[in-house]
């Protein structure tokens, strides 16, 4: 696709589709004057201290220039501009954000399913995905009082989980960091990585990370998948049997048979290394972090960085979101 149909198809976009008035689910218009926002341009050229007046200056930089990329940061006390970027100006807050990206799980796909390299994904990795965005907002509901928290489709293979509660606005890097330090399961990115003893975990934590990542390794189990975390070939059949005696289903019986059966394989930490959330710490933890702008496009695929409810997470496929470029299928 040459660059002047993708500015076309992105000035387009801009200019007819896009959800200024929706932004205001993610980001407060109130402080709009003195927030942070960053552009990377057709020739891939970085710009940040970028601010405007109010949100339809926004609109309008948007279809005049046609970003690749745009995002947005936090909020100052007076507005970033190249005469007065950020680290001269104090900073007065960013909502509490969360990157989760299939990028981080590329060491452990492999026990999932076959897909390869950067540009693969399906239902059955994707999963991986929705399993963090359970256990997270989850979290961040029950053990942290947050409440109001939105997931955006970071646009390519990852979501973003932006917790817009004032509360969340002002936590400094140290509160954020230990934030992560409860949500944290494996240390480490590898295959290898070290799974947190069970006796360290919070308690309440611990058992929805343990039923969410159950639930999902059983959904669509092989028998051989049993035989691989160490359950024996009696063991392995009679929880597939229950299984398929229920159409799929894993309810109570199976998820109690199977939390048993585990416990005596030794293999318990293999499968929460595969599965637990693999969230990007450096995201949440940078309180001048730019993220991807909601509703934006992300300029590489052409898909639009929507909200996703609750229900659309479940059965969220990316590569089923429509792109605004028309050689990209889907
Ligand atoms: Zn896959």
């Amino acid at each position: 696709m040459s660059q002047s149909s993708r500015e076309m198809a992105i000035r387009d976009y801009y200019a007819s589709f896009f959800d200024i008035k929706g932004l205001e689910r993610v980001i407060d218009f109130k402080t709009f004057r003195t927030r942070e926002f960053g552009f990377a341009s057709s020739d891939n050229k970085f710009f940040r201290n970028i601010s405007f007046e109010d949100p339809s200056a926004l609109h309008d930089f948007l279809v005049d220039r046609t970003p690749l990329h745009a995002y947005v940061g936090a909020v100052y006390d007076n507005p970033p501009t190249r005469q007065s970027p950020i680290h001269t100006l104090g900073w007065l807050g960013h909502e509490l954000v969360f990157d989760i990206d299939l990028n981080e799980y590329d060491a452990v796909r492999n026990y999932i399913c076959t897909c390869q390299g950067a540009d693969q994904l399906c239902n059955r990795c994707w999963q991986l995905i929705t399993l963090a965005i359970n256990i997270i907002d989850e979290t961040l509901r029950l053990d942290f009082g947050m409440e109001d928290i939105v997931w955006v489709f970071s646009g390519r293979r990852g979501i973003h989980g932006w917790v817009t509660d004032s509360c969340g606005f002002n936590l400094t890097q140290e509160q954020r960091m230990s934030i992560i330090d409860y949500l944290t399961v494996i240390h480490g990115e590898e295959e290898t990585a070290r799974v947190e003893d069970r006796k360290e975990l919070p308690e309440e934590f611990r058992k929805r990370v343990e039923y969410n990542v159950f639930r999902a390794f059983l959904t669509d189990v092989k028998r051989k998948d049993l035989l691989n975390v160490g359950l024996t070939t009696s063991r392995a059949s009679n929880i597939i049997s229950l299984i398929k005696h229920q159409d799929g289903k894993i309810d109570e019986i199976v998820f109690r048979e199977f939390n048993i059966n585990l416990a005596r394989s030794n293999k318990y930490d293999e499968i929460l290394r595969r599965w637990v959330p693999r969230i990007d710490h450096k995201v949440t933890i940078d309180t001048r972090r730019l993220l991807r702008l909601p509703f934006s496009i992300h300029g590489k695929t052409g898909r639009i960085a929507r909200i996703l409810s609750t229900q659309e997470i479940l059965n969220f496929n990316p590569e089923q979101e429509p792109s605004i470029y028309p050689n990209i299928v889907g």
